[in-house]
């Protein structure tokens, strides 16, 4: 789309969906028009006048005939089996809080936990970790962020001491000589994003994408490893290994900027290239290929994304490809380094402020005592009154009902039956749950199972501030008037805080959670004293950190030190290892997981607009596969793994490996990818397997 420039009458606000963060403008027409909410593109610095599908219907949320208008609660409380019908604020607020006061009261205080999602704003992230702390007093709160990227976070912690996702602005990949993707395909899951690479490519940029699928940002790049999947870790040590056979690292970047080489290099020394191509399946050639021509260019990029991360080993696969590009002296570099794309729209602030089991806001640790101190000062509360760090986030989900477990589980804007792995596990554990409450817009799958379904305002409905996948504070501004039988989430905490006794401690006007919030974050790694909404609209947003209201925001990371004790990045030595589950005679079948162009995450919001939005649910196979299986394309083909089985129409295409199959994860019911993914998880960021397990493939039925 042209960009283009404010309407009359419009309010500049941002995309409800991914990290890009698109800027569009709505306008309110009058009422009787065929559009009544006109969406248009904004000339931003991340779209630059360019929206997706899925943007450009957005609007049509805001109106949607199933958009939820009034709590719901069981017609018999405590009988999951009796329909749920509309009920006042009031009721619906007084069962979640003697749900609450009961669980308490019988099990202590973590038998009440918080799930929260990547999608809400800063200001609600951040109110619902001082909620569970300050409130509930529980451990018990994660989200599903912890789904979506915690592997890089937790490797970007571990190199360089700090997590962004891009430590520069997403521009500079325009300017970057060399980008190696791995595991991402931005041409599908923010097509906007795709400009920065066209024009690096126009300018002669050499890309190179690493993916088990053609995907559609593959068939642009100049070369494509299509990998066996889970074995990305392999991939790079292989490429360490023939860069510094071949004298290619930057000897004299590693021994000013970085530590422990030396055992990086002990460790890569075992991943020659033709073991590395048994491995991964990529050939000699390509590999020597990729390392030279990153190596070669003035300026080189690598970006990870979930198809490196979501793994049981995503954390080291991560920090494996971080160990090449500090090797190859690219970190701090112009239009160079490492960087994550992250996937929701704000799944960087989501994990900044405190919504993470192990985190206090400013990206603070609970377990440090001085962080437990500042943050408790700004609550007005002592630092004893914190608890300790709770369990992640899908540790959580399968403790739900147990002794030791959480009895009420409070959901808010996520949809764990569709997002979580190992689905049908997590649908028993909800059903084990004494009381299940979910706040959303919709009547998500996860919220059809609750005890009490709350209706929120959605994102044009209220202010707020978002983190983009470049670390852009951003403003969500209201530009409707939401109905007036919804609340706004800050508003039903502030409710239920009020009822257990703790309403003096929490605002539900954004401003001013905001502006807690810079204090609260103030010191930290994510330092957000220094920015107002006054700035982020001057400024087209503000890059964190940004310590104080002189100071100008920091687009771009590491060009001096490292946010680490000794300033110098950490090489880590780490070592592929199988996936959890191989192919074998019962499952001979590989299965990835991952994006369509016009759904967004668990398809909530997306599978709802209808149309050639939503396509049938598809089963990416190749011909060799198909005809082995006497699968025709459009086929109906069940996939089964040790966890359950899901019914996909069969796409039968080259664009994927003859040992691996692939579907998206948006659906539920019958095509639910994730009643098959592995919930195996990562041991240091807790992430599961969800790119990678056994299957078999089964013709069902014809078209
Ligand atoms: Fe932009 Fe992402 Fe929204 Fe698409 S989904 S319009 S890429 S913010």
């Amino acid at each position: 789309a042209a960009a283009s420039s404010t309407p009359a009458g419009a309010t500049e606000t941002h995309c409800p969906y991914c990290s890009l963060q698109c800027g569009i403008s709505l306008t309110r027409k009058p009422a009787g028009g065929i559009r009544p909410i006109v969406l248009e593109p904004l000339d931003f610095p991340t779209n630059r006048g360019g929206l997706c599908a899925k943007g450009f219907t957005a609007a049509e949320l805001l109106d949607h005939k199933e958009r939820l208008l009034t709590p719901l609660v069981r017609t018999v409380d405590g009988d999951r089996t009796s329909p749920l019908r509309p009920a006042s604020w009031a009721e619906a607020l007084a069962r979640i809080v003697a749900a609450v006061t009961h669980s308490q009261q019988t099990h202590g205080p973590d038998a009440v936990g918080i799930f929260g999602g990547g999608g809400l704003t800063n200001e609600k992230a951040y109110a619902l970790g001082k909620f569970a702390r300050v409130a509930l007093r529980t451990a018990m709160i994660d989200y599903n962020g912890r789904f979506c990227m915690s592997s890089a976070a937790t490797a970007g912690n571990r190199a360089f001491g700090i997590d962004r996702g891009l430590p520069f602005p997403l521009a500079d990949i325009a300017e970057a000589a060399a980008v190696l993707l791995v595991g991402g395909n931005p041409a599908d899951t923010m097509p906007p994003a795709m400009q920065y690479f066209d024009e690096g490519r126009a300018k002669g940029a050499r890309h190179i994408v690493v993916d088990p699928r053609l995907t559609n940002t593959a068939a642009g790049a100049g070369l494509h490893l299509a990998l066996r999947p889970g074995t990305d870790l392999a991939l790079a040590n292989g490429l360490l290994h023939i860069a510094i056979r071949e004298n290619l690292v930057d000897i004299d970047y590693i021994a000013a900027r970085t530590t422990n080489f030396a055992a990086v290099k002990a460790a890569v020394a075992a991943y020659w290239p033709d073991r590395v191509e048994r491995i991964t399946g990529v050939a000699v050639a390509d590999l020597e290929q990729t390392v030279r021509t990153l190596a070669a260019a003035p300026s080189a990029m690598i970006l990870t994304a979930r198809g490196a991360e979501q793994h049981s080993k995503g954390t080291d696969t991560t920090h494996a490809w971080i160990n090449l590009a500090l090797a190859l002296g690219l970190p701090g570099k112009w239009a160079s380094g490492y960087g994550t794309i992250t996937g929701q729209g704000n799944g960087q602030g989501g994990r900044e402020h405190g919504q993470k089991a192990d985190q206090l806001p400013g990206y603070r640790r609970l377990d440090d005592p001085a962080a437990r101190a500042h943050v408790a000062g700004v609550w007005g509360i002592h630092p004893d009154e914190l608890p300790a760090p709770g369990k992640s986030a899908f540790e959580m989900l399968d403790r739900l009902g147990t002794d030791g477990g959480v009895r009420t589980l409070l959901v808010f804007a996520s949809n764990v039956i569709v997002s979580a792995p190992d689905a049908n596990r997590v649908r028993r554990r909800l059903q084990a749950l004494d009381t299940l409450v979910v706040s959303d817009i919709f009547l998500s799958e996860t919220a059809q199972l609750a005890d009490v379904v709350l209706p929120t305002a959605q994102w044009a409905e209220e202010e707020g501030t978002m983190t983009n996948v470049e670390g852009r504070v951003i403003r969500r501004r209201r530009a409707v008037v939401p109905p007036k039988s919804v609340l706004t989430d800050l508003q039903v905490m502030r409710r239920l805080a009020d009822a257990l006794g703790r309403g003096r401690f929490f605002s539900d006007e954004p401003a001013q959670v905001f502006d807690e919030l810079r204090r609260a974050s103030a010191g930290g790694l994510a330092d957000y004293a220094g920015i107002t909404y006054e700035r982020i609209e001057a400024e087209q947003g503000v890059f964190w950190p940004c310590p104080t209201a002189d100071h100008p925001g920091t687009p771009r990371l590491f060009a001096d030190r490292f946010a680490t004790a000794d300033g110098r990045a950490r090489f880590f030595p780490v070592h592929h290892r199988k996936p959890v589950e191989s192919p074998d005679r019962s499952y001979p079948y590989t299965l990835t997981t991952g994006r369509l162009l016009t759904q967004y995450q668990s398809g909530t919001q997306t599978r709802r607009l209808g149309g050639t939005m939503v396509p049938d649910p598809t089963v990416q196979l190749h011909p060799d596969l198909a005809r082995r299986l006497s699968i025709e394309n459009a086929d109906m083909v069940e996939l089964r793994t040790r966890r359950g089985a899901a019914v996909f129409r069969a796409d039968v295409t080259t664009a994927i490996r003859a040992d691996t199959v692939f579907t998206p994860f948006h659906w539920g019911g019958a095509s639910n990818a994730n009643v098959l993914t592995d919930p195996a998880l990562d041991p240091l960021s807790k992430m599961p397997e969800f790119k990678v397990c056994a299957v078999d493939v089964v013709r069902v039925g014809d078209p």
